[in-house]
């Protein structure tokens, strides 16, 4: 009580007297500095059938060329190859702030003539690093965790089929519930505006009729100015962004701009009648990525964890009562007595032991599975 009244006549000093003020109106700041200190960082996935555009949408992106060793495979050998995963990371610089960037490809996803479950091995692999960040967490040295969680996935979409194909509902259904998806159709010059209209509508409609359910992107606060609510309004009517990605710097009516030139004129990237190029460039860098983190620490995460915790418990119930049963049927000698409350005590601490070890364990099976499937990558 007595130190809120204090607050509270500081408070109307400082209203009183700009001189006098206690100071955590810098809290922001610090909290700024720190954080730009530390640098930045985030995972992005990109997945979908292969030259969909993948590659090209990153180096557009983020104006990086990550692919440069990337090694394109025949006809003959995609048939029988598994899909792989791949991962760059670069150190991004912009106006003295830091970000390293993850790139997670799945080169050879939907490649072959038999896809099922090709989606596995994605899944596994967010899994992998859930498990990882779990153990690391565990562990004894906290503070310095990689977190190599992936925070979003864009999947591509072919602008060929008539919406969603059996393989995206399928992949999608399999890892909503361990990443924000984020569906692109690419290759959205190879549509008429009317045609990208209706082949965004149906998506959705399928990605609703199947119930799949992709990043959610926020809503405002009601005191948002009216701009920013349209700009969100149709952040959300986006979905899923047409995008075009191209390498190359072309001239277009005077102007240097990333684009693909044909024969009948130019698409440009960075302009937002030809695509959504733009919204989704501001979406992952400028507005959402602090959010696609968050959401992937708070609930992506935390279902995993609350899974894995819920497993070792059920684990350390069973094995303690497969114990006591042992005790109760083979104890053929007297236990010597003790004073009531001393063994009681005697007892927890036993569990307590018995639970910790039994999690120990657990961890170091966790450790090795991780090793064995590192080495088979
Ligand atoms: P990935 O296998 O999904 O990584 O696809 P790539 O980025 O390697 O692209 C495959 C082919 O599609 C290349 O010839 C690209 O130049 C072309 N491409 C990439 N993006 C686009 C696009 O937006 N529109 C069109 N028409 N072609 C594209």
């Amino acid at each position: 009580m007595e130190a809120m009244a204090a607050t509270c006549e500081t408070n109307s000093d400082a209203e009183d007297n700009d001189k006098e003020y206690v100071g955590f109106a810098t809290l922001p700041n610090q909290v700024h500095r720190k954080s730009v200190k530390k640098g930045f960082d985030f995972t992005l996935m990109v997945s979908g059938e292969s030259g969909l555009g993948k590659s090209t949408l990153v180096h557009s992106l983020f104006l990086t060329d990550l692919y440069i060793d990337r090694k394109l495979l025949t006809a003959e050998e995609r048939i029988t190859q598994t899909v792989e995963i791949t991962k760059h990371t670069v150190d991004i610089e912009e106006k003295g702030v830091k970000l390293k960037l993850t790139i997670v490809d799945t080169p050879g996803f939907g490649d072959a003539v038999n896809n099922t479950e090709c989606w596995k091995p994605v899944a596994d692999y967010i899994d992998q690093q859930f498990e990882q960040y779990f153990r690391d967490e565990s562990g004894l040295n906290r503070k310095n965790i990689q977190d190599n969680r992936v925070h979003c996935c864009l999947y591509f979409i072919s602008p060929f089929g008539h919406g969603l194909r059996p393989l995206d509902v399928e992949f999608m259904k399999a890892l909503h519930e361990k990443v924000n998806i984020v569906p692109v159709l690419a290759k959205a010059d190879t549509l008429t505006p009317s045609e990208v209209r209706k082949k965004k509508l149906k998506i959705r409609e399928e990605i609703e009729q199947y119930g799949i359910k992709i990043y959610q992107f926020p809503d405002c606060d009601s005191d948002e100015d009216e701009d920013f609510k349209q700009q969100d309004q149709e952040l959300k009517e986006s979905i899923p962004f047409a995008v075009i990605g191209s390498n190359t710097v072309v001239e277009a009516k005077g102007k240097r701009v990333r684009g693909r030139l044909y024969p009948w004129g130019i698409v440009e990237v960075e302009n937002s009648v030809h695509c959504d190029f733009v919204k989704l460039r501001n979406m992952l860098v400028r507005s959402h990525m602090q959010d696609l983190k968050d959401v992937t620490r708070e609930t992506h995460y935390e279902n995993y964890r609350a899974h894995c915790i819920q497993n070792m418990t059920r684990m350390v119930v069973k094995e303690r009562n497969r114990n006591k049963l042992t005790r109760e049927s083979g104890t053929d000698f007297p236990i010597p007595a003790m004073p009531a409350a001393d063994s009681e005590t005697e007892k927890l601490i036993r569990e307590k032991d018995e639970e910790l070890r039994r999690m120990q364990e657990m961890l170091q099976k966790i450790q090795e599975r991780m090793q064995t499937q590192k080495e088979a990558y």
